[in-house]
């Protein structure tokens, strides 16, 4: 009888960025939120998932602020790397060859600005990809009309929203074909753009509007009240 080998799961979370759009002078991630930095959040929730065997953060080379907190509660789990590039797919790709991970593990790469991930949004990810040949990722389906716009903010056209899907992450792949695809294709915004560059289809996880990237001060407030009020829960 064949013996099925054990799929191993790490995440990566890029951490490198400035978060300009947010108009501070602290980086993004490391913002007060609910309490604590934002990156703690999604942090807090990777490092809690048992499937997961490790939580790579991937930090700026020039990052003086991490080590400024107390970080023992992640414990070994958590483990910084500070070789982050110029753009989000960069940083993965120097992440990923840093964590020498074995090409057949299975990463889940989440942006440090995404603070509301729950346990069942990783659960439903990584049981309906665990055995999937491409990989994929969390994602909502677009729920407003689209209106596409000219140049002086007037609608061109209403497209339609059909079979229309906002990526959100984490995005789950296996970490050699994930190199390989930001190798090739480093241009995206991304890591399932660079699969799909390479003529593969990842799977679309559906997910909850909830799990939203803060990039406007305005986010940060809603993240805010979301988060304390699932706290009242616990
Ligand atoms: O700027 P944006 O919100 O798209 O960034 C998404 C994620 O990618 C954030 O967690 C950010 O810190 C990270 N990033 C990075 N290296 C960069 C740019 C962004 O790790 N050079």
């Amino acid at each position: 009888m064949e013996i099925a080998p054990v799929s191993i799961f790490h995440a990566l979370v890029p951490a490198a960025g400035f978060g300009a759009r947010m108009g501070h002078d602290l980086p993004k991630q490391y913002l007060n939120l609910a309490g604590q930095p934002m990156i703690f959040h999604a942090l807090t929730t990777l490092c809690a998932c048992e499937q997961i065997t490790t939580v790579f953060v991937v930090l700026s080379p020039e990052d003086t602020q991490f080590n400024q907190y107390d970080v023992s509660r992640f414990g070994d789990k958590l483990q910084p790397l500070y070789c982050g590039g110029e753009t989000r797919s960069e940083s993965v790709l120097n992440g990923l060859s840093a964590a020498e991970l074995e090409p057949d593990d299975w990463v889940l790469v989440h942006d440090a600005a995404r603070p509301c991930l729950t346990q069942d949004h990783l659960h439903k990810l990584i049981s309906k990809l665990r055995d999937d040949p491409v990989g994929g990722l969390l994602a909502v389906p677009v729920a407003d009309t689209l209106k596409r716009s000219d140049a002086a903010g007037r609608v061109l056209q209403t497209e339609s929203r059909e079979q229309l899907w906002q990526a959100q992450t984490p995005q789950m792949f296996r970490a050699g074909l994930l190199a390989h695809a930001l190798q090739k294709c480093p241009a995206v915004t991304d890591d399932a753009s660079a699969i799909e560059a390479l003529g593969l289809q990842p799977k679309l996880v559906a997910c909850e509007p909830t799990n939203f990237k803060v990039t406007y001060p305005q986010d940060l407030l809603l993240a805010e009240l979301l988060l304390n009020e699932r706290r009242k829960h616990v």
